[in-house]
């Protein structure tokens, strides 16, 4: 049997499959730890704008790792929207609560901090994955682009999985001692490896468009639950809104359907009174794109040789705006179990496919997992709720939400990252960052500490 520290002849120590940006994060987090590495994607990279924008809202905690991968300047650069306040409230109902960043001269409401400028960064996908690509091709990270796996198998000594590839009629095998799914929703990876998930279709479309209102945005984002599901308002770098409205199928195929002015007059309907008051009459809107909504959570997040990241082991529903910013959270999982185990090797080298890692990688990201998808389906459960009585409580809720500093915390400590960040990154971000800006983990925990 081979020695757990002896490193087996393969062509790559990781071969991850899926160059979106969690896969591509993992790759160039990998390389600092000297693994070879190597990104397998199936579509020829595009960073253009797409029409409609595809947006991610990033958190706190994400914003912090891609500044510790040296990312987070270019990403700055691109532009991003903001998100320094956001207001909930329901359509029809007069209680609404208010979050904020920093101390707020706009609304008395609840602050996440002093110190931490927005709640949180709205980018394009475009601009967040160029960046990364950059890096990557200024790496040695082998990337082989366009291409798909065909089927993998693991050795029968377990010490190495071969990946059969294929790219246009060309057919390749290469090895690896770790293959990592990171190949989103619809993962090749996890289908391969026969594991199943848990969850269920929403039955809902979430239809996504840009829109310019007349009053701008104020760096406000806007969450308006009715009851066939949310409405997302996210401020963008140039003054407009990115919307993602959760729509039943009837009424999704009726919205991309109409012309924009019946569009526009419909949204304005479906977010409300107090909330179009705010942001001003809806004057351009950009085309439209669906995408289908549900939760699936894979069974088990890793086999032999092969483990789960991002979308291909966990898609959530957009509603909290967390599915990549947990995606981040995997690949920083993954890399510390790798790290606290390489430490103890004495050769250095650590054999990134051992079982025994892979397995303490997935127990790591359950828990995690677990409290974000329960979070969010129950918001939509709460919100979905017609039975008598539930919308006047759900209005006493909001309006008193802000009034229970407790509630008021978690939800922030939830929405931005910052109870997720790991000690080792906080202390690598306040060296870099030197005395100018304290890495938020610390600044809260010492505010609570003091209290
Ligand atoms: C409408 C909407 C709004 C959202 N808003 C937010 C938000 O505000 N904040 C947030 O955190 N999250 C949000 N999410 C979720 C977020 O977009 C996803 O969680 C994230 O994109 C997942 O990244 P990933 O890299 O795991 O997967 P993907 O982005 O799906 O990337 C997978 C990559 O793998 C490649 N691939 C697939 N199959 C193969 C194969 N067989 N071989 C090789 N390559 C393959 C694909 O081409 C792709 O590049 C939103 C999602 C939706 C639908």
């Amino acid at each position: 049997m081979m020695a757990m520290n002896m490193q087996t002849q393969t062509d790559f120590d990781v071969v991850v499959v899926g160059g979106g940006a969690v896969g591509v994060m993992l790759a160039l987090s990998l390389q600092r730890l000297n693994y070879r590495v190597a990104v397998i994607e199936q579509r020829a990279p595009c960073f253009h704008s797409s029409n409609p924008e595809r947006v991610v809202a990033l958190n706190y905690g994400s914003r912090c790792y891609l500044e510790a991968l040296g990312l987070w300047d270019a990403v700055l650069a691109t532009g991003l929207g903001d998100i320094r306040h956001i207001v909930v409230s329901e359509p029809g109902n007069r209680g609404q609560f208010d979050l904020h960043a920093g101390p707020s001269d706009v609304r008395a409401g609840q602050s996440a901090s002093a110190d931490m400028d927005a709640l949180g960064y709205v980018v394009e996908m475009g601009a967040l994955l160029e960046p990364m690509y950059q890096a990557l091709h200024d790496s040695d990270i082998a990337l082989i682009s366009p291409a798909c796996v065909e089927s993998y198998t693991v050795a029968d000594d377990g010490a190495q999985v071969s990946i059969q590839l294929r790219r246009g009629n060309e057919r390749s095998i290469l090895t690896a001692a770790l293959l990592v799914g990171a190949d989103g929703s619809f993962s090749q990876i996890r289908m391969m490896a026969g594991i199943g998930s848990y969850g269920w279709d929403h039955n809902r479309f979430g239809l996504v468009a840009s829109i310019r209102c007349e009053h701008g945005h104020s760096n406000m984002a806007h969450e308006c639950f009715r009851s066939s599901g949310p409405l997302a308002f996210l401020p963008l770098a140039d003054g407009r809104f990115s919307i993602v409205w959760a729509a039943t199928p009837a009424e999704a195929t009726a919205l991309l359907a109409m012309d924009d002015e019946a569009f526009m007059t419909a949204l304005q309907r479906a977010a409300g009174e107090p909330t179009i008051k705010r942001l001003g009459a809806i004057v351009d809107v950009s085309r439209r794109a669906s995408f289908a909504l549900e939760l699936s959570i894979a069974k088990s997040f890793n086999q032999a040789r092969m483990v789960l990241v991002g979308n291909a082991a966990h898609t959530i529903h957009p509603v909290a705006g967390q599915g990549m910013n947990l995606g981040f959270r995997d690949v920083q999982a993954l890399v510390e179990v790798l790290e606290a185990a390489r430490k103890q090797q004495q050769n250095g080298y650590c054999d990134p496919g051992q079982a025994i890692l892979l397995q303490a990688y997935s127990e790591n990201r359950r828990a995690d997992v677990a409290a974000v998808a329960g979070f969010t389906e129950s918001m939509l459960h709460v919100f979905g709720s017609a039975m008598p009585g539930m919308k006047w409580l759900r209005g006493l809720g909001l309006a008193q939400l802000g009034n229970v500093p407790i509630l008021a915390d978690l939800l922030l400590k939830q929405a931005s990252g910052v109870g997720q960040i790991p000690d080792h990154l906080a202390v690598e971000l306040e060296s870099k960052r030197g005395d100018k800006q304290p890495v938020e983990k610390q600044t809260w925990r010492r505010k609570h500490e003091r209290a």
